[in-house]
């Protein structure tokens, strides 16, 4: 009898076959799942994932045009900005680590860890992540250093006085509406990273990027590399040529155009 053997990424306690058509996919959820375990992922952090899962599927988990043209428009306006600040949570912090530092360093956006479900101990697993992915400083954990926001209640409302509260400009991926909506009223430039182009962050952002965060993150970076080299009139004239809420509109285009397409291809079902 022949054994069945293939190969395998191992991610925390699972394993990945590396031939499998939704490698990347299962791998990224894995992720999360370990990041998890370690306290560094809130439970309800699964639930996003799976929400934001859905919709990759519908954009046949790769990158259309129009997500590209969102973030060339995000790094456009963080490299533009006074104070950015690039905000984070739990899911990012396991999923993209490295980029994340990277992207910070490139645009002059220090990161601040800002948690929907706030918990001590949530907070200093997410700083040890950014601090071994390279990170020198991280806000958000100080509480020597807190500030609030208005219009957001209980816990929720606390931000760091050096970043968030001092932001002209916040990236906020993976954010949560009542959230992106307190921060547009404190007349701070929001941008975000939200598979869901129907999310009340996506709808009320200045700049929402319909995209998977693992695919997001590094294409700004790539961007960031270029753009920084510009002058700030260069910037402000390449910007001209972005439109936020066309863009937004040309996510649900093509999500509606690819949902039909697919109902009417005829091999759909031949996937045995
Ligand atoms: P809102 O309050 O904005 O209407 P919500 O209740 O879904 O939306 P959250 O749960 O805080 O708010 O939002 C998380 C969002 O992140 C969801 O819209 C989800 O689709 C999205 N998301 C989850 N994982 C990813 C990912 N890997 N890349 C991009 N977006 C993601």
């Amino acid at each position: 009898m022949s054994e069945y053997h293939f190969e395998a990424e191992i991610v925390g306690s699972s394993e990945v076959p590396k031939d499998h058509p939704r490698y990347e996919s299962l791998v990224t959820r894995e992720k999360i799942i370990e990041g998890m375990h370690q306290k560094i992922v809130a439970e309800a952090g699964l639930i996003a994932h799976g929400r934001g899962e859905a919709f990759d599927y519908i954009l046949g988990e790769e990158t259309p045009p129009f997500a590209l043209n969102q973030e060339r428009l995000a790094v456009i306006m963080l490299l533009l900005a006074e104070k950015p600040i690039i905000s984070v949570n739990g899911n990012i912090a396991v999923l993209c680590p490295r980029e994340l530092v990277m992207l910070s360093q490139l645009l002059e956006a220090p990161l601040e860890i800002n948690l929907f479900y706030r918990k001590r101990e949530r907070e200093i697993a997410i700083e040890k992540v950014l601090k071994e992915a390279g990170a020198k400083e991280v806000f958000g954990i100080d509480p020597q250093n807190q500030s609030t926001i208005a219009e957001i209640s209980h816990q929720r409302r606390i931000v760091d006085s050096r970043g968030i509260a001092l932001a002209d400009c916040v990236f906020v991926p993976l954010e949560d509406g009542d959230r992106t909506l307190a921060l547009r009223k404190s007349e701070k430039n929001v941008i975000t990273v939200d598979l869901n182009p129907l999310s009340r962050t996506s709808l009320a952002a200045n700049v929402s990027i319909t995209n998977n965060i693992v695919r997001a993150i590094p294409e700004m970076l790539q961007l960031a590399q270029t753009y920084r080299k510009m002058s700030s009139k260069e910037l402000k004239e390449e910007r001209k040529q972005f439109n936020n809420e066309k863009l937004l509109q040309e996510a649900l285009v093509f999500m509606s155009s690819r949902l039909k397409e697919i109902a009417n291809d005829k091999n759909i079902f031949e996937i045995l």
